[in-house]
């Protein structure tokens, strides 16, 4: 049933797009993704031969942006052997920019109002089935102090629907509401220190607002690059209908001074091998009109909703297998990305992915409006956007990580210290942000396991930091002494020191 808008909705509706704010950034009066030139790399790239693609690894694995035929021939290859080579490449390839470190964040969903009517989720409009809230402000504070105080979280990605009553002056006050909570832990405090946001594409000047704010990474997804899957899904009078808007939101990012944008797919709209080409023509059109690529890419893969039947019978459905492969690729191609890995996907395939290219990861998620702070009842699936396909506590991730080697780092320096857009990616290529990041993940997951760790967690990760110490020691002999200095100051409660 379509559900009729309120005239002041419908008149704040009306002023959102800013033309202007697209055309400038088109050539010739097109924008980058050349449909005929994405479908004609992948028809020309067929059956690549080995030595071409041994060629094309050797360049990913100097930390360069491939092109689209080099990307049309990785996607295109056929043999299982080669798969393994390219996967194993993959693996370098972030070991070399991001050595063994994971970066874990929550999702906090502030609203769940929205203007659009996307075919795909839970929260469209005419889905009346769903129970819709916005977070006050004593709400908010509740939810991070679980986030920071409880389960240990420096990281946030804040998720908002489109509607006047989460417009930028919400997320402008929700941002520094979060930012203003500290809880006391066992032997220190919990505090957010990195509030990305995932919302609607916005304008130049509230992009600049939320920078204000302290915005972390402005994080949207163009859901499908391919012009009329996505005219199909985003009903024409909604707001999302305007795909060039969104394509263009994060050239506006860069130009309103945020240089940490995420941008991302919802793979299963349409076929994935294009949808592949049209990340990486995103990265590259930002790359050349700003010299900064995206800060992350996400490939969330569609998962069913309450109330909506589009999943069910969708021909573009990712496999596993494929679904493996598109990671693979995208980190080949993009490779000083940072590659986030949702808990949509199960915990087996979190670790697969991670052991071909992800960086990031969500844990303990809970995706419902206000689901943090209160029980989780059975009304769960009609407030939330879709279903979760691993609902691991944090705890349980880091310990399965650090099983496996990995450390998770909760270092949130970069941005607070000028380490972000182009600077930081030029010191990815180079490797040297390497080192910040190493320091800063032992003093970090020291905090949190003084903090919020229990015995079997812990009895896994002290030698997995024992031996990162040995490391720093041997690799950054220069930074040891002051690394040790802070380290016994962390553990003697002092908090958020870093490099
Ligand atoms: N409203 C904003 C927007 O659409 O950009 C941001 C919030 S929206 C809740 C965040 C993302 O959720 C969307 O960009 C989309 O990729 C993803 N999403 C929506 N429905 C989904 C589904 N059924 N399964 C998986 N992801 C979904
Ligand atoms: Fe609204 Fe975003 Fe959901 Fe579309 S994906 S209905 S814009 S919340």
């Amino acid at each position: 049933m379509e559900i009729s808008m309120d005239p002041k909705i419908q008149a704040w509706m009306n002023e959102r797009i800013k033309e202007d704010q697209v055309a400038k950034y088109m050539r010739n009066g097109r924008d980058f993704i050349d449909e005929p030139a994405i479908e004609a790399a992948l028809a020309a790239n067929k059956n690549p031969d080995p030595k071409r693609i041994a060629g094309i690894l050797e360049k990913s694995l100097a930390i360069q942006t491939l092109t689209l035929d080099e990307t049309a021939a990785l996607l295109n290859v056929q043999d299982r052997g080669q798969w393994e080579v390219m996967q194993d490449t993959a693996l370098r390839i972030k070991k070399k920019v991001y050595d063994n470190r994971v970066v874990t964040f929550a999702p906090l969903y502030l609203g769940s109002l929205c203007v659009n009517n996307c075919l795909y989720c839970g929260f469209r409009k005419d889905n009346e089935r769903s129970t819709r809230r916005v977070l006050s402000p004593e709400e908010v504070r509740s939810e991070t102090k679980i986030l920071a105080g409880t389960i240990g979280h420096k990281r946030l990605i804040a998720v908002y629907g489109e509607h006047p009553a989460t417009d930028v002056d919400y997320m402008v006050s929700t941002i520094k509401t979060i930012y203003g909570v500290k809880e006391k832990t066992r032997h220190g405090w919990g505090q957010i220190r990195r509030v990305n946001v995932n919302a609607a594409p916005m304008s130049i000047e509230e992009l600049s607002a939320l920078k204000n704010a302290g915005l972390g990474t402005y994080q949207v997804f163009q859901e499908t690059y391919h012009h009329a899957t996505y005219q199909r899904l985003h009903p024409a009078g909604t707001i999302k209908a305007h795909y060039l808007w969104r394509l263009y939101c994060m050239h506006r990012a860069q130009e309103a001074g945020i240089d940490d944008v995420g941008i991302g797919v919802l793979f299963g709209l349409y076929d994935w091998r294009f949808e592949v080409m049209g990340l990486l023509r995103h990265a590259q059109d930002l790359e050349e009109q700003f010299g900064i690529g995206p800060h992350t890419i996400s490939f969330p893969r569609l998962e069913p909703a309450d109330n909506m039947s589009y999943s069910h019978d969708n021909p573009y459905k990712v496999s596993d297998d494929d679904f493996k492969k598109l990671i693979t690729v995208i980190r080949l191609a993009v490779p000083y990305t940072g590659m986030i890995i949702t808990a949509r996907e199960t915990a087996r395939m979190r670790q697969d992915a991670f052991s071909f290219g992800c960086t990031q990861t969500d844990a303990s998620s809970r995706i419902g409006v206000g689901a943090y702070a209160e029980e989780y009842e059975q009304q769960q699936g009609r407030r939330q956007q879709f279903f979760l396909g691993d609902t691991r506590s944090l705890e349980e991730v880091i310990r399965d990580f650090a099983e496996r080697g990995y450390i998770t780092s909760f270092c949130t320096a970069g941005y607070r210290c000028g380490r972000t857009g182009k600077c930081i990616m030029d010191l990815l290529r180079s490797g040297a942000e390497g080192k910040f990041c190493k320091l800063n993940a032992v003093l970090t997951f020291r905090e949190w396991l003084d903090d919020f760790a229990g015995e079997p967690t812990r009895s896994v990760a002290e030698p997995l930091i024992e031996k990162e110490l040995r490391e720093v020691k041997s690799r950054l002999p220069e930074f040891y002494s002051q690394l040790v200095a802070y380290y016994e100051r962390v553990k003697n409660g002092e908090r958020d020191l870093f490099f």
